[in-house]
Formats: C-alpha cells, structure tokens, sequence
C-alpha cells in the first residue's frame, strides 16, 4: 500500500528535531549510541553557523502558518552557549508572522545549567527536557561524563534551579537493563524526591549485528576507543545494557498500578497519555501511530534526514541550505518511509487485539522474526502486549468517564473500592497466595492486595 503524493502545502504539520552540535556532548553515557554519530562528519566543529540558523528558522516558519514548534536536541546543545538560543529567539522574532505562535523546547543533561539558563528558559517559556535515571545509584550506572563519573549530583543542581524559576519541565528516564527493575523505586523517586509532573519512559534498545556485538558492548562514546562503531539500524542482537521486552512490560505495569491510584490528573506519564489517547482515537506519537515520516531531524550542517533514529546516509533526505526543508518532508521517499511504518507490519501484528494502540512500535526495533517465521516484529513486542492488555480494562473505564465530560481522575475512586475488597480477601490467603486481583502477583507483592 503506498499513500498518495502529498503536496508541500499539505505537509504542513511536521515537527523537527534540530542538532546544533550534531552529536556532540560533553558527557559519556554508555548506552547512547548517537554519540557515534559523530563519525558521520569526521572534519566538523559541531557547531551550527549563523546563516544556517537563519536558513533554518526561515524555513520552518514558513512551512506552519500558525503554531510552531521548535525543539533543540543533541547530543548536548547547550554546548553552543546562551548566545546561540539568543539569536534563535531573535531570528524567532524577525521571521514570525502575526498570529503566528512559536514553541520552544530543549532536550538536556543539565550539567551546564546555571542561573543565566535558567532565568532565559523562563523568559522565552522554553520547555525543558532533563535527561534523569532515576535515583542516583540507578542514574550513575550509565549517565557518566568523559571521566566516568557519575553526573546525578549535577542534574539535582539543575532540577532545583529549573523549578527555582519556575522553568516548565519534562523528565526523562530511560528503562535499560540496570534500572528496569526498580520502576517504584524511579516513579517515587520523581514524584516524591523531585516533585516532577510530566514523565517520559524511552526503553533502550541498542541494535547489533553479530560481528559488531562485542564493540557494541563496550559503548559507543569517546571511552570506547578508535574503534568504536557508527550506530545503525541493523542486526538482530542488543547489547548487554538493552532492555528485555517482558521487563519492560512489567516495568510500565508496575508504574501504571501505582499510578492510577494515585496520581491520575496530577502526573502526566507520556506512556499513559498515549495509551488513553488511542482508546480516545487522538494520536499523539508517532511510535504508536499507523505511520509515521512527520518527524525529521536537522543535522549542525543542515542535512535533514528521515527520522532522529534514522541519522545514516541512507535516510539523508537533502540539505536545507540547497532544498527546501517541506519539500523534503513531502518528498516521496519520506512519505514511503512514513508508509512503511504500516505497509511492512507482519501478519502478527495485523491479527494482535492491541494493534489499535501498538500499530507495531517503532520501525528501528523491529528486528525479530514473529512465530510464523515472519520478519519485521518488533523487539519489545511481548512487554508491549504486556502492557496494553494489562490496561485495557482501566483504560476503557478512563475513556467512558471522558465520553461522558467525567475526569478520569475518578478512576481512582474505583480503584479504592476495588482494593478495599481485594485487601480484605487477600488477608485470608497470606502473604504468599496469588493475588484475588488477577495480576499473577503475590498478595504480599501486588498493588491491589498488598499485605503487610
Ligand atoms: S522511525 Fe520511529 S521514532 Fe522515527 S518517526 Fe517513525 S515511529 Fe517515530
Ligand atoms: S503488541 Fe506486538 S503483535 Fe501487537 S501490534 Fe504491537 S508489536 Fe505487533
């Protein structure tokens, strides 16, 4: 099935990711693999020059008449300094038009957030992204700088002076193999210990082929060495540091069961917010979405490519100093890219109760074969079935409640009914017997039955 041609004026609703410094960072996590990205542009400064800047933000004000969102990625970005985001604002100002209204975001690891970034973030009402693990033993294992060191010290600094300003915050946590199995632990660690309102799970999935795996191990930063390899979408191993799929199915329950007794209408979790949204039929990430191809990333050099997963010469789409940056988002290689996203789904996927809100996850983890010997499964697909059937009940609650100009925020209150009963039961079988809530959980483990 291929989509139709699409005009420029019809792509009008893209979104771009934009890398100032490429893959630049001043940090060494060990699971990040756009770190090799830099191998890309072996004779680069990793710096966005200013009339590429002005290319860039002509353009894209250009492309969407009325909100724009502009979200600053990297690597790190704030290597470029507080001056660069000044021009951006400036340019901001020179090429909006009335009525047209601009939305910036950032994506950091807050260890150069000082007072001055602060109080500009609260200025131009950025939205700022802060990379966090969890507590500091759960963050350090991966999140070190150049040295090795742990940074978790350093993005509390930034955290507190973030909310010192009162700088609008998003925390984003991924779930690999040494933090998966503490999702309470992370959850109240956020809610609790920094007070966080919007959470972003992102599960870590490093692909390798099977000569590149034991590379791959090592890392793909600057400690790996002269031989470190240049990440792309391709093998059917993962790393060591990768997340196993049941894990992290259990991990988003194990939130979710925590959540949705507690915090529904208080804490945003991205997964949850998803998951609601396609029993409402409102799509908001491309992941879980049909297709995909509306989400294209800017390199510091001004090459666009397909997708920020996708940062490999094959998805070089052109570059915004000689190509327009829509017509290249409504070209037809990123349309078919998009399409693939649902003309490629095995027949596995095509059959699964949960498809409406799976749709297949995201094309750069499907690597696996299904169990009628098909390829193009995804990696995490039993942790997402996992989850989405585990939520479907509560989810199908929540969307009545929404149907009906309810908060699903009452939810909760059938949960406390539900518990009550549970916990009464649960206290005749003991700690040890399976939970009466159905959740193949102990009664002295589960959320519904906990006994003491
Ligand atoms: S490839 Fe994945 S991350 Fe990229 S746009 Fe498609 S679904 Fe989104
Ligand atoms: S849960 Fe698995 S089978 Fe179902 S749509 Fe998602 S990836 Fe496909």
């Amino acid at each position: 099935m291929e989509d139709g041609p699409v005009t420029v004026q019809q792509q009008r609703g893209f979104h771009v990711l934009a890398k100032p410094t490429g893959a630049l960072c001043n940090l060494d996590c060990t699971y990040c693999f756009f770190l090799s990205k830099q191998a890309l542009y072996p004779e680069s400064d990793f710096r966005m020059k200013d009339d590429l800047l002005e290319t860039y933000i002509r353009q894209l004000l250009a492309a969407q008449p009325e909100r724009v969102q502009l979200a600053w990625q990297g690597g790190e970005p704030t290597l470029m300094g507080l001056p660069f985001f000044e021009r951006v604002v400036g340019l901001v100002e020179k090429y909006r038009t009335r009525g047209q209204y601009v939305e910036h975001s950032i994506q950091t690891n807050g260890t150069r957030l000082d007072e001055a970034w602060c109080a500009f973030f609260r200025q131009h009402d950025f939205l700022v992204g802060l990379s966090v693990d969890g507590p500091q033993e759960l963050h350090d294992l991966y999140r070190v700088d150049k040295g090795a060191k742990g940074t978790h010290g350093q993005v509390m600094c930034a955290w507190e002076r973030l909310q010192a300003h009162d700088v609008e915050t998003n925390v984003l946590c991924t779930v690999h193999a040494g933090n998966v199995e503490h999702p309470l632990e992370i959850y109240e660690f956020f809610r609790d210990g920094m007070g966080a309102r919007h959470i972003q799970f992102i599960p870590i999935v490093e692909r390798a082929s099977a000569d590149m795996i034991l590379l791959a191990n090592i890392g793909w930063g600057t400690r790996a060495g002269k031989d470190r390899p240049l990440y792309v979408q391709s093998g059917d191993q993962v790393t060591d540091r990768s997340v196993k799929p049941e894990q992290l199915g259990r991990f988003y329950i194990d939130v979710f069961e925590e959540w949705v007794r507690r915090d529904v209408g208080q804490i945003y979790v991205q997964m949850f917010d998803v998951t609601l949204g396609a029993h409402v039929g409102h799509r908001s990430l491309c992941v879980f979405s049909p297709t995909c191809g509306n989400a294209v990333t800017l390199e510091h050099t001004g090459d666009l490519y397909s997708c920020d997963h996708y940062v490999e010469p094959a998805y070089l789409l052109g570059n915004i100093g000689t190509k327009d940056m829509a017509e290249m988002v409504a070209s037809a290689a990123q349309r078919k890219f998009g399409a693939d996203k649902r003309d490629t789904l095995p027949q596995y996927c095509r059959d699964c109760s949960v498809l409406f809100a799976c749709n297949g996850g995201c094309p750069k983890d499907r690597f696996v074969m299904t169990s009628d010997g098909d390829p193009g499964l995804n990696y995490l697909c039993a942790g997402y079935k996992m989850f989405f059937e585990h939520v479907d009940r509560p989810m199908r609650l929540m969307t009545q409640l929404l149907k009906t100009d309810r908060s699903p925020a009452e939810i909760m209150q059938w949960y406390a009914v539900q518990d009550t009963a549970w916990r009464k039961q649960a206290r005749k079988l003991g700690r040890n017997a399976a939970c009466p809530c159905g959740s193949g959980r102990t009664t002295g483990e589960c959320h519904a039955g906990r006994v003491a």
